[in-house]
């Protein structure tokens, strides 16, 4: 799968750093390019989902280069930087095509929250893999795909969603109700006997033939999922 790519145009180096260290900590690619000049080649190099590009630059400050990169890319993000606030440095940011701002000092939560928005939001969004795991057994959220042991098994969407259930829960005691709400939703009757019938498909393709068994049944309280009795 590929990586989301993020651009640092930024000259002081120690803040620069920070944030590459965040942005690879929220799994992002992330390169630094120290001035404006580093920063036009890197841009017309690589391909980058979004660029975080400081004002006062050496060489080609970050108004000039966010110019110069929207004459060919419309559609990258870019958020500008800058230890002014003024609503005119603002303005100026906005009409040279950048999409966003923000004021030294800001939080680093807030540049990743923004960070976040934009690559949800842009056409080159790749999705990163969320994968859950138990034992052996691993469930990418993305394709659905499930695999224990190595081996790939197939699953019908209801025994996906309950799987997903248990192991976004797991070793901790799931009442029958929850997980109804959960997979069926909250309109159904709890009292029906659909979801032994379901944790029986489940158990037939995730446990039968592998060890250790990780859906187990609470007699009187309901099941858990685990790679261990609990
Ligand atoms: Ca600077």
């Amino acid at each position: 799968m590929e990586n989301i790519s993020i651009l640092i145009v930024e000259d002081e180096q120690r803040l620069a750093e920070i944030l590459k260290k965040q942005l690879e900590e929220s799994g992002f690619n992330a390169e630094i390019a120290l001035d404006g000049y580093i920063g036009r080649q890197l841009v017309e190099k690589n391909k980058y989902n979004l660029i975080i590009l400081d004002i006062n630059l050496p060489l080609i400050n970050g108004y000039d280069l966010c110019r110069e990169i929207r004459k060919t890319n419309s559609k990258i993000p870019i958020i500008m930087l800058t230890a002014f606030g003024t609503t005119d440095n603002k303005i100026a940011g906005f009409d040279v095509g950048a999409d966003d701002y923000l004021v030294k000092p800001f939080d680093l939560r807030e540049l990743l929250a923004r960070v976040n928005v934009f690559i949800r939001r842009s056409d080159s969004y790749i999705r990163i893999p969320e994968k859950l795991g138990l034992a052996d057994l691993e469930m990418d959220l993305n394709t659905k795909t499930v695999i224990r042991a190595d081996k790939k098994i197939d699953l019908t969407a209801k025994e996906s969603l309950l799987l997903e259930t248990f192991l976004r829960n797991k070793d901790k005691l799931l009442t029958r109700e929850f997980i109804i709400e959960q997979v069926w939703g909250i309109e159904f009757d709890p009292s029906t006997n659909i979801i032994d019938v379901y944790i029986n498909y489940l158990r037939k393709k995730i446990d039968k033939d592998f060890e250790p068994k990780l859906i187990h049944t609470k007699f009187g309280f309901g099941f858990y999922c685990s790679d261990k009795e609990i």
